[in-house]
């Protein structure tokens, strides 16, 4: 057993301790000491990083797992057993999962006060960090309103700087604790208070008082398996987080000559006039193809009682407007459109025909190659790559083409 002093004082950033086993799994070469200040990854928080310097060398310490009550220090490199080592752990790291760890506290504390929400599942990560909220009723969500107000309580008890204390009580007192949810273990359960606030059972650092936890900032929520998700940062995080959201939002204010109070109305009228613009052109594509198309149509000449072909690729159509233009060509009685658009990834097809022609759309649109369906007076479908269309298009025509001596040219 690894004598845990993180337990005894989270400040501790260097100690002395002997060699008392070394080995390798599948995470790579450890080494277990018989005292540590080294905080092994649990409860949602990082491991700690740092060094172990011996007579003879340095090890670097790049993980730290508990397993069977001793804490493994994984190094690169073999430190015989009964070596005495020189600890230090990098403080910045630590400190800043300090500054998570309480943050989290006193948010779910919060939570629980203002919503009746119920928190598990604390994730650590590099930038920011996450709780998952049981709600009443199934909700997956908080208004915004009701977010300001847990930040704003939040921030107060840590404006307070309340005295947070640790410690392992006796069965009889942990009865009688007042502990925001049941502890996740029966034995030597440890109990984090943040002055008279916040209360719950929990073996992770905690810096001494709440204002170390300098600010909490709710980054935004989702949905997670029925649960609300919650994303947030707290100490430099906070002021790092707001720094980039400051500086992008002025950025966007400078390019939308805007004020940044004003920067969602800004970006909401901008939308609007985009919004008008790409109906205006759709529009103006359509009427200016449909120009091309009818004239192109209507100077085809065949034979009597031979339909009209018309095969044409526009730039820019999707499927809307290929079927928009093709339902205009075929108002005449022996008209066959095959269009193509390529406006998208995959280049799509419209084929149709007037009303009174025996030929099968949906069946020609297969026989070409291309992916879709339809009716035989109308049919529609995809390639995958933009090379085929010419080869469908030609082929479409070729199929239904009257024989040389039959057409006119
Ligand atoms: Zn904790």
């Amino acid at each position: 057993m690894t004598r845990r002093l993180y337990y005894e004082d989270a400040y501790q950033c260097a100690f002395s301790a002997r060699v008392t086993g070394v080995g390798a799994d599948e995470h790579g070469t450890w080494l277990t000491l018989d005292q540590s200040v080294f905080y092994p990854t649990s409860g949602g928080q990082p491991h700690d990083t740092g060094t172990l310097a011996y007579d003879g060398g340095t090890a670097r310490v790049t993980d730290v797992l508990v397993e069977d009550g001793d804490v493994r220090h994984y190094t690169e490199g073999n430190v015989p057993v009964g070596t005495v080592v020189h600890g230090t752990i990098d403080w910045p790291r630590r400190f800043d999962h300090m500054q998570q760890h309480l943050g989290e506290h006193l948010l779910a504390g919060a939570i629980a006060r203002k919503v009746q929400g119920y928190t598990i599942g604390l994730h650590i990560g590099e930038a920011d960090a996450t709780i998952d909220v049981t709600l009443p009723g199934g909700a997956v969500s908080l208004d915004t309103d009701m977010w300001l107000e847990i930040e704003e309580d939040v921030n107060r008890t840590i404006t307070a700087d309340l005295p947070v204390k640790c410690w392992f009580p006796e069965k009889a007192e942990l009865a009688h604790l007042p502990l925001r949810k049941d502890p996740t273990v029966t034995e030597h359960v440890r109990v984090v208070a943040a002055g008279d606030v916040e209360m719950v059972a929990c073996g992770g650092t905690h810096p001494n008082t709440t204002g170390q936890v300098g600010m909490v900032k709710v980054l935004y929520t989702e949905a997670a398996r029925g649960k609300m998700r919650v994303r947030f940062v707290c100490g430099m995080r906070a002021l790092r987080a707001f720094q980039a959201a400051h500086t992008a939002s002025q950025e966007a204010g400078r390019l939308l000559s805007a004020p940044l109070n004003d920067l969602p109305q800004a970006i909401a009228s901008m939308k609007d006039k985009l919004s008008a613009c790409q109906n205006d052109l759709t529009r103006l594509r359509r009427d200016t193809a449909l120009t091309a198309l009818l004239a192109q149509r209507d100077g085809i000449a065949v034979a009597p009682g031979y339909p009209r072909v018309l095969a044409h690729t526009v730039d820019n159509a999707d499927m809307d407007m290929l079927s928009a233009l093709a339902g205009e060509l075929v108002t005449q009685p022996d008209v066959i459109a095959l269009l193509a658009g390529n406006a998208g990834d995959h280049p799509v097809f419209v084929f149709a025909r007037s009303a009174q022609l025996p030929q099968d759309m949906n069946a020609l649109l297969k026989r070409v190659g291309v992916r879709g369906g339809g009716k035989p007076d109308f049919a529609r479908g995809s390639v995958l790559s933009s090379g085929d269309i010419q080869r469908v298009l030609a082929e479409a025509k070729q199929a239904i083409k009257p024989t040389e001596s039959e057409e006119i040219t």
